[in-house]
């Protein structure tokens, strides 16, 4: 039972007062909707009607042994981002009357899955859409996977000699690898490099921009920032470059502010710099043809398109025709050719297509009295808490009075804070204290069900405590650390709702806390138009049946970071696709780490592990501490456990 009561009645709950409740109408860019039946639904892209169940989607996985926690990867979304993406651009050029192309490619480090890249490789080729790649363990995956002989491999991050060898001579393969260089030594090793391999590179120059930046990955700009060349680097490279004779492969500027730009004004400032700094490196006799505008295309998580650091001021088609605009006005007015545009959006792509699906082992919060025990001879500061207590009760239906309330509410902290100091003092029993507590809860909860009081009143500063103390804690099968670090590590925001049961009202009050060990494991920031709150509205779990819930929006970065804290592993990953006729195909299924898996990164074998288990019991049955019987249902246990999910069971 939670200590919320229903706000509304029963069955006058419906799906408009969830979409109000949870806004999933504002982020999410319009692939979810609330269907007919309270699930949520998942479009196929945002003009189709065909959209599938979500909640019958994963009833449907986990008949087939695929059990939550689970990642569900929605191609179809995916093809959509990708489409958009190329779209915004494609009008912008018609609409600027732009005299190149766009030609992206997609960051590998935002998702680096097989499973994904592959599928952005197929649907991006009709694009030639390319890969960004930031360390040589990424170059070599680009090298395999980009076939496509029009697509870009841009090669970015710090480089030894051997990225700059392999990169050059992916050229020979008929590959379009661009060295990015973001170093100033890297120069010298490309230099070596021409005349060690006698091939010469596609050569870029990554810029550090001054223009200022803004949120959480401000200071990938400026004059301190970690990557790239200041201008007087720029010069002497260029310089080195002309003695070399390479001057002539030079043909690239990159740049990247950063991720999650949520301020279109900054972007707009660094594109003008970027711009000039292009317009000059043509002037300094460098043949360029290549502009990239990095990444940091943002999207609106919490759906009030605004410049938190969770949303943004802008929207695809703004952030195209910036970019394009920008570029083509400094070219203009230098009388330089536009050149071919390449953004490396990862964020922007990848995120919606992913879906987050976890389930609820239950719950947990303060409990308050069942039945009144009006003892005799009980303690003075028991008989205060109870009579606060009948006070509050009694005005439960009366038209209220605040100052009231929040005295009577004053008064049973007080009493509470007398029990403890007199439980200290020995004055007070254990039982007593617990009833004591169970009093003050009794009436927190008066004053939270009290439908008389409007919002305002019960977030007064005097009463706003009292939900909090009241809300229930669910705990999520889950990592946090695995499967959405950042939300720990920067606190950024997902959105997050139950996938069913929104014919229901949800008046439960609670947070997630997941499986680890760890105090930080929780989910305790929510979404609420625009403004962030620690509790979300949540229904109250059913005896033996699923309440699922729903991560959005998590395809970037999430996996790639997501490290084995209490050694929970990766979750099953689902890919699906959507059917016109509002059915669906499970492509690819990807199942979780088993325990073995997870321990065999860990440099631990099963096989020896279970073997000192053996030895142990082998000792304990000696000594008669343990049957035969029992050692071997041990070892059996240990053995099946291994082979099984790091994650809980039904
Ligand atoms: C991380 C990164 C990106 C991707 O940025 P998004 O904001 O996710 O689009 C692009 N380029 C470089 C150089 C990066 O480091």
């Amino acid at each position: 039972m939670t200590n919320f009561e229903p706000k509304k009645l029963k069955n006058i709950w419906t799906i408009e007062d969830s979409i109000a409740t949870y806004n999933i109408d504002k982020w999410g860019d319009k692939y979810f909707s609330i269907n007919s039946k309270g699930n949520i639904s998942v479009a196929k892209d945002i003009k189709s009607a065909n959209k599938i169940d979500l909640f019958k989607l994963v009833t449907e996985l986990k008949s087939r042994e695929i059990n939550p926690p689970l990642t569900i990867r929605f191609n179809d979304i995916l093809k959509d981002r990708i489409h958009a993406l190329h779209e915004a651009f494609l009008k912008a050029i018609k609409t600027y009357q732009y005299n190149n192309i766009y030609q992206g490619v997609f960051p590998v480090k935002c998702n680096q899955q097989k499973n994904v890249l592959e599928k952005i490789i197929e649907l991006g080729s009709p694009w030639n859409f390319g890969l960004e790649v930031g360390s040589k363990s990424e170059l070599l995956i680009g090298l395999a996977l980009l076939e496509n002989q029009n697509s870009l491999l841009i090669c970015n991050g710090y480089k030894d000699e051997k990225y700059i060898e392999i990169a050059t001579l992916a050229r020979k393969l008929g590959k379009n690898p661009i060295i990015v260089i973001e170093q100033r030594d890297e120069v010298k090793r490309i230099i070596q490099a021409v005349h060690t391999l006698n091939a010469t590179p596609l050569i870029g120059i990554r810029a550090k921009l001054s223009s200022k930046s803004s949120g959480r990955w401000s200071k990938s700009i400026g004059d301190n920032s970690k990557f790239g060349l200041s201008i007087p680097e720029i010069m002497s490279t260029i310089k080195e470059l002309k003695e070399a004779n390479l001057i002539n492969e030079m043909k690239l500027l990159h740049f990247h502010i950063g991720s999650q730009i949520s301020d279109i004004a900054v972007i707009k400032d660094a594109l003008q710099e970027a711009s000039q700094i292009y317009v000059e490196l043509c002037k300094l006799g460098a043949p360029m043809q290549y502009i990239d505008v990095g990444g940091g295309l943002g999207i609106d998580f919490d759906g009030t398109k605004t410049s938190s650091n969770t949303s943004t001021n802008y929207s695809l088609q703004n952030y195209a025709n910036d970019v394009i605009a920008t570029i083509k006005d400094s070219c203009e007015l230098n009388n330089i050719e536009h050149p071919t545009i390449i953004s490396e959006s990862g964020r922007a792509i990848i995120s919606h297509c992913s879906v987050l699906i976890f389930n609820v082992l239950g719950t947990s919060h303060v409990s308050s009295i069942q039945k009144i025990n009006n003892e005799k001879n009980q303690s003075l500061i028991i008989s205060n808490l109870l009579e606060t207590f009948y006070e509050l009760k009694k005005l439960k239906n009366k038209k209220i009075n605040l100052s009231q309330i929040i005295e009577l509410w004053n008064d049973a902290k007080k009493f509470k804070e007398d029990c403890l100091v007199a439980f200290r003092l020995g004055f007070l029993s254990l039982a007593e204290r617990a009833y004591a507590e169970e009093i003050t809860w009794a009436c927190a909860k008066e004053i939270a069900n009290n439908n008389n009081l409007n919002n305002d009143d019960i977030n007064h500063p005097d009463l706003f405590e009292i939900t909090e103390t009241l809300a229930s804690t669910y705990y999520a099968n889950l990592s946090i650390f695995k499967s959405i670090p950042d939300s720990w590590a920067i606190n950024q925001i997902f959105p997050i709702l139950p996938i069913h049961r929104h014919l229901e009202e949800p008046f439960c009050k609670g947070n997630f806390a997941d499986l680890t060990c760890d105090s930080d494991g929780k989910l305790n920031s929510f979404i609420d138009n625009g403004k962030i709150k620690s509790l979300l509205n949540l229904h109250e779990p059913e005896q033996d049946k699923d309440y699922l819930i729903g991560i959005f929006m998590t395809g970037a970065y999430q996996e790639a970071l997501g490290n084995l804290h209490n050694l929970f592993g990766n979750t099953n990953v689902v890919h699906i696709d959507i059917n016109q006729n509002d059915s669906y195909k499970v492509k690819n299924i990807i199942k979780e780490d088993s325990k073995t898996e997870i321990l065999q990164l860990l440099d631990y074998s099963s096989a020896s592990l279970v073997e000192s288990i053996r030895i142990n019991t082998e000792s304990a049955i000696d000594q008669k501490k343990l049957t035969i019987e029992e050692a071997r249902k041990l070892i059996d246990q240990i053995e099946i456990s291994l082979r099984k999910s790091s994650y809980l069971s039904e």
